[in-house]
């Protein structure tokens, strides 16, 4: 198993695989920062996307979208293959 990068836009921690519970799409978070990544998307800073705004599209809402919600209700870690 590869080792995932580290966040290039915090360095604060690596990326974890992460999913939406609704419909399996999975993409790249930094847990520290909030920044995503999809999957055919370069992990650098220019493509990151932050985790609140995907979120809020994906439901239709404005701001923030954590104010009736937890992570838990939206997204989950994907477990490790093997
Ligand atoms: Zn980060």
């Amino acid at each position: 198993m590869s080792t995932p990068p580290i966040c290039p836009r915090c360095g604060q921690d690596r990326l974890h695989r992460y999913r939406f519970k609704s419909d399996g799409a999975a993409f790249s978070l930094c847990t520290e920062c909030d920044s995503l990544w999809w999957p055919q998307t370069t992990t650098d800073i220019a493509g990151a996307l932050f985790l609140d705004d995907v979120v809020a599209a994906r439901l239709g809402e404005e701001g923030n979208p954590w104010t009736t919600r937890v992570w838990a209700d939206v997204i989950e870690a994907v477990p490790d293959e093997g």
